[in-house]
């Protein structure tokens, strides 16, 4: 599947990326996770808090106080946008709202300056490293097992998906309307766009929230970036497609051409020019939702994570991984939004993103890179207090819910502190996954259940500075991802 000139591009570029890390040492890290997962609240809070010194304690060279100090300096490729850091910040901590979500890549370099450890390193090292913040929605990585399946294939696959329990009632339309369509009767435009437009439709509604599904290829189709209305995403998948090729100015023809050219112009050289010149690589999820949605959307976020974990797998003669021009050495699969739990949940989370990690490990027959798990929010939207009721002390967290969001009968104003109770988790990591295929929808009983709360309201010291945002646990995250480059 690689032509000459792609792997004549990665040699040079796997030269060129040698030669400047001579100079300034660098490390590319991915940060990915369907929409909603949390990737621009993470990379902002993530920046914020190098950069203003934060609270850091299992952060290691933060914590020894190693780190001399943390700027943003110029992205490498100039043909990426950049991650509007200085935007979310002004919205995230000026305004108290939520920034917008991530809706291409875009990327943002990080320099940390900082002494190291060893005398040795110290005295060959300029103690100089640039994290180079690769910012792109994991509806684009899930397309990359596209490339190894043809029209046929991709069409029988969807349509399978599409009759499970779970999405059926969600595809009914776009069924109907495929079930009317002749893959030989000839090619006609106004059929591929109603086709295209009604898969897509059904694609997004499996994203909403009560139902919380990951998602189906084809990724631009729910994120189309720059390629919105181009023909390259104006097709949809044919029943009943057999061995048979298509023939020549038929339907079926038109949309397994547009499906190649996807493959080829979209597909392709997303993954060989971000992609494949990845070091590291966060996997945000949101595990809370998929929780509060049922088992069925629990099996569908497995499902996703084990695509996104074969997306990495190395080995010779994959087809993807030949790309390679660095290789991925560390994934870390992480559950943000953790502060909508009682600290006392935070490990029952993190059980539970372990077993699904476990889980897709073992079906994508993940290895080569080490994997961990964290539960935790990288922006910290609460506080934890005591309510006492009947006799009883009862845990609650304690936050400004956003305006709009009900509890009962109470709806909230946006500006009032208020004290809920937290959800809480199934006792049993088992009972989490158990029996999705047959979960019928209706009787899935959301085990949490949660309001969203705005940002939270920085605490200000003496001086009148403001302090950095608060968070959970995103001190072992970034230890794992680049404690070790510090050291
Ligand atoms: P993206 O699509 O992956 O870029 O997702 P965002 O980073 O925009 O996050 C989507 C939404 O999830 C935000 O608007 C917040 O409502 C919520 N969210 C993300 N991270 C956190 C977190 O750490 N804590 C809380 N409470 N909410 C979060």
């Amino acid at each position: 599947l690689t032509t000459f000139s792609d792997e004549a591009r990665i040699a040079l570029d796997t030269v060129a990326g040698r030669a400047t890390s001579l100079f300034t040492p660098s490390l590319r890290l991915g940060v990915t996770g369907l929409s909603r997962a949390g990737k621009t609240v993470f990379i902002s809070a993530l920046v914020h808090n190098l950069v203003h010194g934060g609270r850091l304690p299992l952060f290691e060279a933060q914590k020894s106080g190693r780190i001399a100090r943390a700027f943003l300096e110029q992205q490498p490729d100039d043909a990426v946008p950049r991650f509007q850091y200085e935007d979310h910040i002004a919205a995230l901590v000026d305004q108290r709202i939520w920034p917008d979500s991530t809706r291409a890549i875009s990327e943002l370099r990080l320099t940390i300056e900082y002494e190291s450890a060893s005398g040795w390193n110290r005295m060959f090292s300029a103690g100089k490293l640039s994290v180079d913040i690769v910012d792109y929605p994991g509806e684009w990585l899930l397309d990359l097992p596209l490339l190894g399946k043809s029209y046929a294939d991709f069409s029988n696959e969807a349509f399978e998906l599409a009759a499970l329990p779970v999405r059926a009632d969600l595809a009914r339309e776009w069924r109907t309307l495929s079930a009317d369509a002749s893959a030989d009767a000839d090619a006609d435009e106004l059929t591929a766009r109603r086709l295209a437009e009604s898969f897509a439709a059904y694609l997004k509604a499996c994203k909403l929230d009560e139902r919380a599904l990951s998602t189906l290829p084809p990724g631009r189709f729910l994120m189309p970036g720059d390629l919105d209305g181009s023909p390259a995403l104006t097709f949809a998948p044919l029943p009943g497609l057999g061995a048979t090729r298509a023939r020549p100015g038929s339907l079926h023809a038109m949309m397994e051409r547009r499906y190649e050219a996807y493959k080829t112009h979209v597909v392709k050289p997303f993954f060989r020019e971000h992609i494949a010149r990845l070091d590291r690589q966060i996997v945000l999820i949101d595990a809370m939702q998929a929780l509060n949605a049922g088992p069925a959307a629990m099996a569908d976020l497995e499902r996703a994570v084990t695509e996104i974990l074969a997306c990495f797998r190395p080995g010779r003669g994959s087809f993807l991984t030949d790309w390679f021009s660095r290789r991925i050495d560390r994934i870390l699969i992480a559950a943000t939004k953790a502060d909508h739990l009682h600290h006392e949940s935070h490990d029952r989370l993190q059980a539970i993103v372990r077993r699904l990690a476990d889980r897709a490990i073992a079906k994508a027959s993940f290895t080569g890179a080490a994997v961990d798990v964290v539960a935790m929010a990288a922006v910290r939207a609460t506080r934890e207090g005591t309510v006492k009721q009947g006799g009883e002390t009862l845990p609650v967290i304690i936050g400004t819910p956003l305006a709009g969001e009900r509890i009962g009968d109470q709806t909230f104003d946006g500006n009032t502190e208020t004290a809920i109770f937290p959800g809480d988790l199934p006792k049993s990591v088992d009972a989490v996954f158990e029996d999705h295929r047959a979960a019928d929808l209706d009787e899935v009983d959301p085990a949490v259940r949660f309001v969203r709360f705005r940002p939270p309201k920085l605490e200000r010291t003496a001086e009148g500075v403001t302090l950095s945002l608060p968070h959970i646990r995103l001190d072992r995250a970034l230890q794992f991802l680049i404690g070790d480059r510090l050291a």
